[in-house]
């Protein structure tokens, strides 16, 4: 379809910034660009009829790290690292908190919990000195816990396990600083500030190739004629390499699974197994079930959204043998789905200029939720006004 001058003049006009992606990374981009430089002409690129990458289609977790997490995290890449994103997970969950109300995002405070079983991938005979060591060092970091009346930042409460009805579970950690929300509410509140500031999100436009020139950036897309901004900014998470081959980003695609209500429902919270691999928590009285990825991790290296039989029955198994108490009646699923994380060598997101005018923001290692708004901010630091 030719567009009309009209149109030409004024949503396919040059611009000043341009952001791929209309997920949390390139919505926090655009709003943290548009809070800090106002007269900016920006507009956002989105393949989908609604953002489609993983922000509308994840846990809801407002994620903090479980001990196991943490303890793993420090084997792979070192004590600072870990710290370092502790904080930028803190710091994002602290910047949500005070832009937007909790109610628009049904923001709920549950804290987060650890299963843990004897004999798996963690040592749990580690756990209450891994506890006292993660509370010691993360206190001065993040500013916490170090206070007599604040509350620990990780504590044992394996005395809660016959509580929730948990099966072959030996111990459990919790966290009063993790929180679950409403991401899909959260996406369309960040939407409506960033365009109540003048930003553009135009959606089913997908961005084919970009160019750098000495003015800035010609972008090619599925409409005809280029776009000319004078800076792009890429925040398309797991679907990076095909704008950016040369990062290093691989996909890697979560499975879920809502049930329907389950009657007498117990659990309240964020629940972690296995490293973070299983996912789950309350959806009211529904429960929301996630992972199981390490069961195929090469399969699971694709940006299709499909669901696989392998890992929902994997699912469907651990639901029914370790979270549900003995003898429960199988819940019907009510829905499956998928989205598109993005992992790499290192758990650490991508925020640089990989070409003149060309920035990036991506890889976001699972926890996009939390560390956006503070991706967003450093991206927009390499940025010019
Ligand atoms: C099942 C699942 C559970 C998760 N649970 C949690 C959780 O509980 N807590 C947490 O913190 N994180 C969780 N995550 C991770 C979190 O959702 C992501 O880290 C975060 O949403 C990434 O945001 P983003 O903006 O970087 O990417 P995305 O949300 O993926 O956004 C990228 C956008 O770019 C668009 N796009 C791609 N290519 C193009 C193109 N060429 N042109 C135009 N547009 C394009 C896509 O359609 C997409 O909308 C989970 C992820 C999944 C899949």
């Amino acid at each position: 379809m030719a567009i009309s001058v009209w149109e030409k003049e004024t949503y396919y006009a040059p611009k000043d910034v341009v952001i791929v992606g209309c997920g949390f990374v390139g919505l926090w981009t655009a709003y943290e660009l548009i809070h800090k430089y106002p007269k900016l002409k920006i507009t956002i690129l989105e393949k989908g009829t609604i953002p489609s990458g993983a922000s509308t289609r994840n846990a809801g977790f407002s994620c903090f790290g479980s001990v196991s997490e943490l303890m793993f995290d420090v084997e792979l890449m070192g004590e600072a690292t870990m710290l370092e994103t502790v904080k930028m997970r803190y710091q994002g969950l602290q910047r949500i908190q005070a832009v937007f109300d909790k109610k628009v995002m049904d923001y709920e405070g549950n804290g987060g919990y650890e299963l843990i079983e004897k004999n798996g991938s963690y040592p749990i005979e580690r756990l209450n000195d891994d506890i006292a060591y993660l509370n010691k060092i993360l206190a001065p970091v993040l500013g916490i816990g170090n206070k007599k009346s604040s509350a620990p930042i990780y504590k044992d409460v394996s005395n809660k396990i016959s509580q929730f009805g948990f099966q072959q579970i030996q111990a459990l950690a919790y966290s009063p600083y993790e929180g679950q929300l409403h991401s899909a509410k959260l996406v369309i509140a960040l939407q409506q500030a960033v365009q109540a500031k003048g930003v553009q999100i135009l959606f089913n436009t997908e961005v084919k190739k970009f160019k750098s020139h000495s003015g800035g950036v010609s972008i090619q897309t599925n409409l005809e004629g280029d776009l000319e901004t004078k800076q792009i900014v890429i925040c398309t998470n797991g679907f990076a390499k095909t704008l950016l081959p040369k990062l290093d980003v691989v996909p890697a695609r979560g499975q879920v699974f809502v049930t329907a209500p389950i009657p007498d429902f117990r659990l309240k919270g964020t629940f972690h197994f296995d490293e973070g691999y299983y996912y789950f928590r309350n959806v009211g009285d529904r429960l929301l079930l996630g992972g199981a990825r390490n069961k195929a991790f090469a399969a699971e290296k694709t940006t299709s959204l499909e669901t696989t039989k392998l890992i929902q029955d994997t699912l469907e198994q651990f639901m029914m043998k370790r979270i549900l108490p003995k003898g429960s009646k199988k819940p019907k699923i009510e829905m499956r789905w998928s989205g598109v994380m993005a992992m790499g060598k290192e758990k650490k997101p991508i925020i640089q200029e990989v070409q003149p005018n060309v920035y990036c923001a991506v890889r976001m290692n699972g926890m996009g939720v939390a560390i956006a708004p503070i991706v967003a901010q450093k991206a927009v630091k390499l940025m010019r006004g």
